[in-house]
């Protein structure tokens, strides 16, 4: 059995940490079935956005007319924009791979593991063990019970984002940023979409107003079906039908294309990390303390498969302390996730960071809330942005920062002011008292800001 210092199971943020013990020196093996860079290079952030782009180019010439402009979309070339994106991930994930192989303290498997025992796995009929191991190995598209469902040819996000052809009707289960951010692409596109979703608001572990607003507006762009569950899938020729239930009510869409986009399962099942003892929680993440080390001294944990937000800048900032951690046994630190911030890249965009009110509520937290609409400031009426608020709350007795909630145009860049102070641990003043730029679009946090009365 070959053994190596370290070894990293997955090659998204995981080679961070190898690529960090390469240096050092170390003996150190990277394994991957897939393409090198993970989910978010192949099958997540990035190519979604770059064809996002495509959807929000689409949109401006539609709302061209709203300036005085006169313009049509006359064309979609569906091949030009999927053969852009797979062109440039492609490129990057051979480069990322390239590096690791390059790299003569690197041993790259091409192929996906198992454990089989103690810090035991078995690589492609290969027996490999590390001194230390990092399981980075991600989540996978959840695939839910629906009657039927293995007899039609759905799609989740892995295949939605390189379609060799345009889906002229779609069905999108799911409310979330996934099936979200893929509804505006697809629909912007000119694709009949409808949007199947079990909760009563889309994105609803957002902030209650802007999941509100949201919903409002995605009503407005697509067929939006609400508490409902598909219960059924079959072939009709070449369609698929599904059939949705809802209190009393069923309906029975047909469409040539179904995605399924109801959330993502950790990847511990295929990995079997019991047979090293490592622990998992109730919904199969891997269990790990505040350094992201589990309970098998030497194995620890990071991305995704911990479960804590499904993110990429979250399994950047935990392998960047998984490194820390491992080389610093005896000044380990304890992971920070204050002031998170997160974006879905639809139309309109939302990007949130901290508590939502709700959750302010729960806690008991005394808060004060301030709002402000983006057509109430200068910037906002002259992009004629009708729907945007930016919604932010702070504590009632300091002043410090709770959250802010942001829907409308650039929202994923306006977020990230009130993430910074937030990290910071500043108080609303840090915002309130700066001199912003009159009159560009984040005036509309400053006054969000400005707005509360304590
Ligand atoms: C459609 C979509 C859009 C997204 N958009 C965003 C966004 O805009 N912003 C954002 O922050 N996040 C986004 N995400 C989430 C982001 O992609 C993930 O949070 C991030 O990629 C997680 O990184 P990771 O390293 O934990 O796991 P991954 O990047 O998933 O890497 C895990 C790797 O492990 C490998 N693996 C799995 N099983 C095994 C095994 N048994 N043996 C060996 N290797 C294995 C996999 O092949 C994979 O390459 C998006 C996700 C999706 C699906």
């Amino acid at each position: 059995m070959t053994r190596f210092d370290l070894v990293v199971i997955g090659s998204g943020s995981g080679l961070e940490v190898s690529s960090e013990a390469a240096a050092r020196g170390l003996k150190v093996a990277v394994i991957e079935p897939g393409p090198f860079g993970g989910t978010c290079l192949n099958r997540g952030c990035i190519p979604s956005k770059m064809l996002i782009h495509s959807a929000d180019v689409v949109e401006t010439i539609r709302r061209a007319d709203l300036f005085g402009i006169k313009a049509e979309v006359s064309a979609i070339d569906w091949g030009f924009i999927i053969k852009r994106v797979v062109d440039t991930i492609d490129a990057d994930a051979a480069m990322v791979e390239r590096g690791n192989r390059d790299n003569p303290n690197i041993t790259v498997f091409k192929s996906s593991c198992r454990f089989v025992g103690p810090k035991k796995l078995d690589v492609g009929g290969e027996q490999i063990t590390g001194d230390t191991i990092v399981i980075a190995a991600g989540t996978r598209p959840r695939v839910p019970d629906i009657e039927g469902i293995r007899d039609v040819p759905f799609i989740t996000s892995d295949e939605a984002l390189r379609l060799p052809k345009q889906p002229a009707r779609l069905v999108i289960y799911g409310g979330g940023f996934i099936a979200a951010e893929l509804a505006h692409f697809f629909g912007a596109l000119g694709t009949h979409v409808t949007i199947v979703y079990r909760g009563s608001r889309l994105l609803r572990r957002e902030d209650g107003d802007v999941s509100t607003r949201f919903t409002e507006v995605y009503r407005r762009r697509f067929d939006t079906i609400l508490n409902s569950a598909i219960v059924r899938a079959h072939r009709d020729g070449d369609d698929i039908v599904v059939e949705t239930a809802s209190d009393g009510s069923k309906r029975s869409i047909s469409a040539d294309t179904l995605l399924l986009a109801v959330g993502r399962d950790p990847n511990t099942d295929t990995l079997d990390v019991a047979s090293t003892g490592v622990a998992v929680d109730d919904r199969g993440f891997v269990k790990t303390d505040e350094y992201l080390e589990t309970d098998v001294p030497g194995i620890w944990a990071l991305g995704d498969i911990v479960g804590r937000y499904l993110l990429k800048h979250s399994a950047n900032l935990e392998a960047a302390y998984v490194a820390y951690n491992i080389f610093n046994p005896d000044s380990k630190v304890a992971v920070d996730y204050h002031a998170m911030p997160q974006a879905v890249f639809a139309s309109p965009q939302v990007g949130s960071v901290g508590l939502t009110e709700r959750e302010a509520a729960e806690q008991g937290i005394p808060y004060a809330i301030g709002r402000y609409d983006y057509y109430d400031t200068a910037y906002g009426s002259s992009i004629e942005d009708r729907d945007g608020f930016a919604k932010v709350l702070v504590q009632r007795d300091t002043g410090e920062i709770l959250g802010g909630h942001i829907i409308g145009s650039e929202a994923s860049i306006l977020i990230q002011e009130i993430a910074n102070a937030m990290r910071l641990r500043l108080s609303a003043d840090a915002i309130t008292q700066s001199i912003y730029v009159h009159p560009a679009l984040p005036e509309v946090v400053q006054r969000a800001f400005g707005s509360i009365s304590t």
